[in-house]
């Protein structure tokens, strides 16, 4: 594999080296005057700069894809499927090398961004069963010699918009599976960390995704819009924050593209006290700080229900015991943030808890990591005392920040959780049987974890999202996603053996 395939080394002393764009199969340079760094959010070293691709360039991606389409759709599902399972082959033989340009660009620890790698990994398992996956129905007789099938087919170019946080497992979780359908793409990866999902795309390439197939643009707002509203872009596959989504799933809706829009999130964990104490314990902490926070399906509010209020104390003596530290370096729980940005907002939320009255019973400002003073840190915070009206409450923190509400019944939690207008995750923790069902009955939250901290689900299912955290009616991978990729088409047919039968004319809507 030649690594640097999508990157320009600039051969002058101290040039950092440039993200390509890819389009029709060519590595390419963007004639953009608009460039933004990619920084270690550890250092602050520039790791490499990506571009704004111009309007031509977004147009030239498109028109790449919209002509690679009219022989992809045809190619066999077969010769589909192989490229995913050579595609999966690659990815995972070239995984720790991949985590480690991850890592440095993202800031997550090694073992989390090969979690990354490997989460997206399993979606192209999954691809590969795409010759089940993409069949359609079959019903013999459904009158007199008439029998209806469906066919499940490609319905052209597709796009996908990424955020920071996985920059491995959300492009697969969507070019894989659209091209497997037989569909090409365009993917806008994230600005803030592109160069792990380039060596992604390298090995799709490698793995044998013809020229046009799959095609990589880059940039901000300009081009998602410019995606959003292209004519030849028939569906959206969007990740990322609310006001972005929201945006996205309205301005390409507007333009009559099918969007799938995954957004924020303030996933509650519920503790019962019947709960397996240490198990508990850990998953909260583990939930709630690693990434960082940064992950959308992150816990980021306790709920103790009844006794459970007195564990408070473990929370914070547990969340203390972590360690801040670079993802490069061994031991590490809690990485930096995304950006000095992030790490502003992330401060600003936290001063705005103190101010509206929350206890902070843990205090994550002012870490200082050696060897790493410029790194974008905030340790383990955690505040008590939250009500609802709290910001730290209201607004997704996306940081190292656990906020703490106490009820007094299983009742009054279920009802907190549903007056929450997000809906992307949930956890009960319990040994109750009865309640977990309950639980899992009245929540209205779409993806909820028993004793599980973070409950995605494994591709063969979906992710289900739901209310404020999803706009659009089917989730990425699993089946829901083969029918956002296909358009069913059915057909009734009916074949007569000889010239002697005749029905005469039928005014009716009835199939005899
Ligand atoms: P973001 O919304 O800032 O960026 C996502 C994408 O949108 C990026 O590719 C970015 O370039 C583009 N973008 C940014 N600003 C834009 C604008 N004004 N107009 C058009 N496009 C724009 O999100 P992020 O900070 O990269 O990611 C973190 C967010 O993503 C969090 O809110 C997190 O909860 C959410 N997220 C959700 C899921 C999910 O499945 N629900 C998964 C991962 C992340």
């Amino acid at each position: 594999m030649n690594a640097l395939q999508s990157l320009t080394i600039n051969k002058t002393a101290g040039a950092v080296p440039r993200v390509k764009l890819l389009i029709g199969g060519e590595w390419v340079d963007s004639q953009t005057n608009e460039w933004r760094d990619i920084v270690n959010p550890a250092t602050q070293e520039v790791l490499a700069q990506v571009p704004f691709a111009t309007e031509a360039e977004v147009d030239a991606a498109v028109a790449s894809a919209k002509q690679a389409f009219q022989t992809w759709r045809y190619t066999p599902i077969g010769a589909r499927m192989r490229i995913m399972l050579k595609l999966q082959a690659l990815v995972r033989e070239h995984s720790k090398r991949i985590a480690v340009v991850l890592s440095a660009e993202q800031g997550k620890t090694i073992a989390d961004a090969e979690g990354d790698i490997f989460r997206g990994l399993e979606v192209v398992e999954h691809a590969c069963s795409i010759g089940t996956l993409q069949m359609g129905e079959f019903s013999e007789n459904v009158a007199g010699g008439v029998d209806t099938y469906t066919l499940r087919q490609p319905i052209g170019v597709c796009a996908g918009i990424t955020p920071f946080n996985f920059p491995a497992m959300i492009p697969l979780w969507m070019f894989p599976m659209a091209i497997a359908c037989g569909n090409t793409f365009v993917l806008k990866p994230s600005e803030q960390d592109p160069m792990s999902t380039m060596l992604l795309v390298e090995l799709a390439v490698e793995a044998g995704v013809p020229a046009g197939v799959l095609n990589v643009v880059h940039g901000g707002k300009q081009v998602v819009d410019g995606i959003c509203t292209h004519k030849d872009i028939k569906a959206v596959s969007f990740v990322g924050s609310t006001e972005v989504g929201t945006h996205v799933y309205n301005l390409a809706g507007q333009h009559g593209k099918r969007v799938q829009s995954m957004m924020g999130a303030k996933n509650h964990a519920v503790v019962l006290a019947d709960a397996n104490r240490e198990q508990t314990l850990n998953a909260l902490v583990g939930a709630g700080f690693g990434a960082a926070g940064q992950r959308c399906m992150a816990t980021s509010v306790v709920v103790l229900v009844g006794a459970a209020k007195q564990w408070l104390p473990d929370l914070k003596a547990l969340a203390q015991k972590l360690t801040v530290n670079a993802g490069s370096e061994a031991g590490t729980d809690v990485g930096p943030l995304i950006s000095k940005r992030a790490k502003e907002r992330v401060l600003s939320l936290i001063e705005s808890g103190v101010r509206e009255g929350a206890t902070l019973e843990l205090d994550g400002r002012g870490v200082s990591v050696p060897g790493f003073e410029d790194g974008n840190f905030v340790g383990p915070t955690l505040f008590s005392g939250v009500t609802t009206e709290m910001q730290i409450y209201t607004q997704e923190i996306f940081g190292p920040v656990l906020v703490v509400l106490e009820v007094d019944t299983l009742d009054q939690a279920i009802a907190l959780v549903n007056a929450n207008p997000y809906g992307n995750g949930t956890g009960l923790f319990t040994q109750s049987g009865a309640a977990a069902r309950k639980f899992q009955n009245e929540i209205d939250v779409g993806q909820v974890g028993i004793n599980i901290p973070i409950p995605v689900p494994v591709p063969y299912f979906s992710f289900t999202g739901s209310r404020g955290s999803k706009l659009g009616d089917l989730g990425p991978y699993g089946k829901q996603v083969v029918q956002f990729y296909t358009q069913t088409k059915t057909v009734t047919s009916r074949w007569f053996d000889d010239d002697s039968v005749n029905d005469g004319v039928n005014t009716t809507i009835n199939l005899r």
